[in-house]
């Protein structure tokens, strides 16, 4: 990592030193084909946790069929082998292009698991679909009741022979209306710990008895659901790791997700944004706005250092520790704040009818898509651990 303080990194294109140039040519080269307009009007318009579905799907297909679709997994499996430093240059690319943001819980967190705690026919039959986008993965946790504190799952799952019987509910599950399979877990035992009796499965949406139903967000989109499971069917070969350790299970996933997550780009993505609307503008904004918006693209800045310093150089790295909560913190609200100065550039374009958000065939206003961005944001310090959770993990650490 010690030679990598030393490289250049902002947004406006400068290149690190020699090494990195021709991988950074290649990366340009494939996106100026492969990222064709219609993508980078998804990217601009994405809202939420990822762009338009149908343009998920493209980008993604045309990133597998590059060989660059899972950055962060081993080789052996189908990732890329790059080095932490050209994930995220990749990912800074993919960001000053508009890039779709993918819907990726099973590039991003699954696929890692499974490599990692899965069993060989796991691996064998679902890291292919996972790579390929054949088969997208909702994430199956959080429960009416259950969220911060996620010991108190109590979907349950009762053995019959070789399959469990799953009863209950999820509740905020993103994209549950566009996967195939949900990773969940679920309460198959009352430990004497509540952490004890939890199991970690891998379920088929078209499991019959399993329910979706919409839950539209505050910006009027629709990206998570409810999700009802009435004597639902789960071979017991889709558990990944033992009966009542799927806590230890979770844990590792999220924690995997979270080393394999850029926040300073996603925040990228939306300063970027807020900077060429500062500049088109021009005099007509009052001065105290470029002020906020020199302040904001200073602090992440710093963010994109700390985020780079902070990245682990291969999944075997991902561990626990205060870093993640940090960047998780740091990052969400930093995004907020950029979402929340859109908004006073579009100025009075901001109250603009949201009507429209969720119409792919309808051009959102920028006016519109400030203040639906702004809305859909707040949910950042929200979802992947409240800041206030976030906040009481580095205090633990901090304090002892
Ligand atoms: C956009 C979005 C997408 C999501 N996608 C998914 C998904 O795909 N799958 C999934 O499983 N879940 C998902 N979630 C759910 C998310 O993980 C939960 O909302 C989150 O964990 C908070 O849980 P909760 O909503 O039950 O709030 P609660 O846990 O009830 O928290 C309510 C408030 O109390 C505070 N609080 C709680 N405990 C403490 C504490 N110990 N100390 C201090 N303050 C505390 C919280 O910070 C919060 O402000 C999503 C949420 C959002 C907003």
């Amino acid at each position: 990592m010690t030679a990598l303080r030393a490289l250049p990194i902002d947004n406006a294109g400068n290149e690190g030193p020699v090494d990195e140039v021709a991988f950074l040519a290649e990366v340009r080269a494939f996106l100026a084909v492969e990222l064709t307009s219609d993508l980078r009007e998804a990217g601009r318009n994405t809202l939420g946790v990822h762009a338009d579905i149908d343009a998920c799907r493209i980008w993604h297909r045309r990133l597998y069929e590059h060989g660059w679709i899972a950055p962060s997994w081993p080789k052996a499996w189908g990732g890329t082998g790059w080095t932490a430093r050209q994930r995220f240059l990749f990912d800074t690319e993919c960001v000053r292009n508009d890039a779709p943001v993918l819907f990726a819980g099973g590039i991003r967190s699954l696929g890692p698991l499974l490599i990692e705690m899965g069993s060989p026919a796991q691996r064998a039959r679902y890291l292919p679909s996972i790579l390929s986008g054949e088969n997208l993965w909702c994430q199956g946790f959080s429960e009416p009741g259950a969220g911060s504190d996620l010991a108190a799952v109590s979907t349950r799952a009762v053995r019959r022979g070789d399959r469990y019987v799953v009863n209950g509910s999820k509740i905020w599950t993103t994209g549950a209306h566009h996967a195939s399979h949900m990773f969940a877990i679920v309460r198959t035992a009352d430990g004497e710990k509540r952490q004890q009796g939890m199991t970690f499965l891998l379920i088929d949406m078209a499991s019959p008895g399993l329910t979706v139903k919409p839950i539209i967000g505050l910006a009027g989109d629709h990206e998570f659901n409810a999700v009802f499971f009435d004597d639902v069917e789960v071979p017991v070969d889709n558990r990944v790791g033992p009966e009542n350790d799927g806590w230890t299970v979770a844990k590792r996933l999220m924690s995997l997700a979270r080393s394999n997550n850029t926040p300073a780009a996603l925040v990228g993505r939306v300063l970027r944004r807020t900077a060429l609307a500062v500049a088109a503008a021009g005099e007509a904004l009052e001065p105290s706005v470029r002020t906020r918006l020199a302040g904001l693209q200073i602090e992440h800045e710093a963010f994109t250092r700390f985020e780079l310093d902070a990245l682990p150089s291969g999944l075997a790295q991902a561990g626990p520790g205060m870093t993640p909560s940090m960047l998780k913190l740091i990052g969400s609200e930093l995004h907020q704040r950029v979402a929340e100065l859109a908004m006073a550039v579009a100025g009075p374009l901001a109250a603009a009818d949201l009507s429209v958000v969720g119409r792919p065939d309808l051009a959102l206003s920028d006016g519109a898509r400030a203040t639906a961005k702004h809305l859909s944001v707040r949910a950042a310090s929200i979802y992947s651990g409240t800041s206030e959770t976030q906040r009481n993990v580095i205090a633990r650490q901090l304090l002892g």
